[in-house]
């Protein structure tokens, strides 16, 4: 397909440099189709990179965006299980080497060629996106792709909370940070039979804790460390998950935890940390990083949302067009939004 499409492209490393372009429309290869965007949610990571504070590199310039669904508009050659009009959510593992031993082992999220699309090739924060064919899950005609935009932070944060946690009914689990990712963790924590479930953040979260009260989660605004201790038998909490955006909660997360107990750290922060991790050793505490997801995560979660388990409705604040994506990035950023879901508009 030749032709132009309007892009929201990052172009430079400065702070800021994303715009609406046009742009060609997508060569496709072989073993790729040619997707048209049918929603694009916005993710931390696309804030980070408009504000120029991400620590991760970025090929620019690029179209950002990696969280999205469409319909399939054209095949490659190659091409066996999707065909012309199959509605598809895509992963974000754009590219990787098939043959490295973490791909053979089904970990191809964790391939050190991994490049993902937004940052490592041109997203979805457009009309038209190539999507290599393994990359593709299928979605019923029922579900909507407003919704089935979010597959993708939902697969983090089952990843993150049932996959590389172990939560197992009745614990105490302290989610710090109340965005997206950590709102989604904590659903999978209560969806996991969690006891105890809090979620802390900051006095201008306020918007997104009420969303975590919604979930069945006591809110916290400060005083983490007192909370915690006037809890049971004062001894911590059995799960934290860190899904805030900085280095600094990691040492909350490591007064909270029970002797014992599990801190599965989920949200980056580029800053060094100034603080001993003794406090890691004395409690016997375990803790493990959660990045991506793969193949299996993908299937279970979809079905997850098309059930209706996991309940999508007070995580989507805004549905809007492609062109409303300034508005959409500051809400987000100012916390008055917890999930904005973009539209692109048809030509
Ligand atoms: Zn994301």
């Amino acid at each position: 397909m030749n032709g132009t499409m309007h892009g929201l492209v990052n172009y430079a490393r400065e702070p800021f440099s994303v715009e609406l372009r046009e742009v060609p429309v997508p060569q496709i290869g072989d073993r790729d189709v040619l997707l048209q965007v049918g929603a694009v949610s916005v993710c931390g990571s696309d804030l980070h990179q408009w504000r120029g504070s991400h620590g991760w590199p970025v090929n620019y310039p690029c179209i950002l965006g990696h969280e999205f669904c469409g319909m399939v508009l054209m095949t490659g050659a190659r091409v066996e299980r999707f065909k012309e009009g199959d509605r598809v959510v895509s992963e974000t593992a754009a590219v990787i080497d098939e043959a490295s031993p973490l791909s053979r082992a089904g970990l191809y999220n964790l391939d050190p060629a991994r490049r993902g699309f937004g940052y490592g090739v041109d997203g979805a924060m457009t009309q038209f996106v190539r999507v290599p064919e393994r990359c593709l899950h299928r979605i019923p005609a029922g579900l909507s792709f407003e919704k089935a935009a979010l597959t993708e932070p939902c697969c983090v944060s089952y990843n993150a909370v049932c996959v590389n946690g172990r939560v197992r009914p009745g614990d105490a689990v302290l989610v710090l940070g109340p965005g997206p990712i950590g709102l989604l963790c904590a659903m999978m924590a209560k969806l996991s039979g969690a006891g105890t479930l809090i979620v802390a953040g900051l006095p201008n979260d306020r918007k997104r804790l009420m969303v975590a009260r919604d979930l069945g989660a006591i809110t916290l605004e400060g005083g983490v460390s007192d909370y915690i201790a006037s809890l049971g038998d004062g001894l911590g909490v059995d799960v934290v998950i860190d899904a805030a955006g900085v280095s600094a909660t990691l040492q909350m997360a490591m007064q909270a935890v029970r002797p014992a107990g599990q801190i599965i750290k989920v949200g980056w922060g580029p800053q060094p940390m100034q603080f001993s991790l003794d406090l890691l050793v004395q409690k016997n505490a375990t803790i493990s990083g959660s990045f991506s997801h793969n193949w299996p995560v993908w299937e279970r979660v979809i079905s997850m949302i098309v059930s209706g388990q996991i309940n999508l409705d007070a995580i989507i604040s805004h549905v809007a067009p492609l062109n409303d994506w300034q508005e959409c990035f500051e809400k987000m950023h100012d916390g008055e939004y917890v999930k904005a879901v973009l539209k692109p508009e048809r030509n």
